[in-house]
């Protein structure tokens, strides 16, 4: 089938991408490149011997939306990735977190809503739980006020897909991913950051690589095993394989409710230490840290409950933490050395 997959030059959407093309779909891929670059096509092609066609649309610009779903009247199926994630710029600058990850959503769902059968999947993030009173997260888990403009646009964009879902012939799948992390296995494609690395595992092989000067952990009293805050570490290509799953669940119509929701994440929560350890291992080096006042916002522990991803679409984690430390490892050594 054919796939619209905009931000499929990104970080989750290029392994997304391969993922699709292994599985014999078509993909069609919408970028502005504002946080990739054309060469990931090239990764893409290395891999699996397929060019994905490629549009550098801004899909704020709503004419470019219309205009490129009159030139693709066939497209029905949609995975959309494409969005600003980091949470501090988004505090500094919320009316861009809006526009981009809102208006964005909004012009292609108007698009969608024409049509008489449509498939929508959408990267949500396990930020709509804040810090949840219970752990493991299920997807019952209450959704807690947002923390940032980023997390906002994440709840206010369930709600829009939700609402627009009850009253049109739009199907979709909401993934509320935990925290991606690795490389695909060829390292022909990773993440690439732009500027100072967000997230821990980048910040910690770039620091293993001398680029930074030491890793900071925030706040070693949290009422955590070692005191320093507990995440749910996914690999990237486990979770661009819950989206193939995903979308051909909606293609032959094997989802339950017009808007399904599921945890993707590995269900075992690691602390801040332990991602460090694991580095420290899988490279055999030893990470400058040191540990520093809490930050505002970091909630103290998320892990997801998989229950619901792995009985109703049979899908589950194949890495552990430390093969997707050392994926992301060797990723960043073959970056510096490229
Ligand atoms: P990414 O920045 O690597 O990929 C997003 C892609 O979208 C980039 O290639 C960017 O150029 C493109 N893009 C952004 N705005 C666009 C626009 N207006 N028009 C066209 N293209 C545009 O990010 P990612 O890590 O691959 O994240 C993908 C999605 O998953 C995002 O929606 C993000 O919020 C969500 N998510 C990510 C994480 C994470 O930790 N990486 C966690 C939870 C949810």
């Amino acid at each position: 089938m054919k796939i619209l997959v905009t931000g499929g030059l990104g970080f989750i959407g290029s392994h997304t991408v391969v993922e699709l093309q292994n599985a014999g779909h078509e993909v069609v891929i919408i970028d502005n490149l504002s946080n990739s670059s054309e060469d990931v096509l090239n990764g893409i092609f290395a891999i699996t011997g397929i060019l994905p066609s490629f549009e550098n649309i801004d899909l704020r610009d709503k004419n470019l939306v219309v205009d490129f779903f009159k030139r693709h009247s066939d497209i029905q199926n949609i995975i959309h990735f494409a969005a600003s994630k980091a949470v501090g710029e988004s505090v500094a600058n919320p009316l861009l977190y809006y526009e981009n990850n809102i208006a964005s959503l909004i012009y292609i769902l108007q698009e969608l809503e024409k049509k008489t059968a449509s498939n929508f999947i959408f990267s949500s993030s396990c930020t709509v739980y804040g810090q949840a009173e219970t752990m493991p997260i299920t997807e019952n888990t209450p959704i807690q006020p947002a923390l940032s403009p980023y997390g906002n646009t994440k709840q206010i964009g369930e709600e829009i897909i939700t609402d627009v879902a009850k009253i049109s012939s739009i199907s979709a799948i909401l993934l509320r991913y935990f925290n991606p992390i690795g490389a695909h296995p060829s390292m022909n494609i990773g993440e690439l950051p732009s500027g100072v690395p967000q997230n821990l595992v980048p910040f910690i092989t770039q620091t293993g690589m001398g680029i930074r000067k030491e890793l900071l952990v925030y706040g070693d009293d949290y009422p955590t095993p070692d005191g320093t805050c507990i995440r749910d570490y996914i690999h990237v290509v486990d979770l661009a394989k819950a989206h193939v799953i995903a979308m051909e669940r909606l293609i032959n119509k094997k989802n339950l409710d017009k808007v399904e929701i599921f945890n993707l994440g590995t269900g075992k929560g690691s602390s801040v230490l332990d991602v460090i350890t694991s580095f420290e291992k899988v490279s055999g080096q030893k990470l400058p840290y040191k540990i520093v006042d809490r930050r505002e916002g970091d909630v103290t522990t998320t892990y997801a409950n998989t229950d619901k991803a792995k009985t109703v679409l049979g899908w589950q984690t194949e890495s552990s933490i430390e093969e997707s430390v050392a994926s992301a490892w060797k990723w960043e050594l073959k970056v510096r050395k490229a």
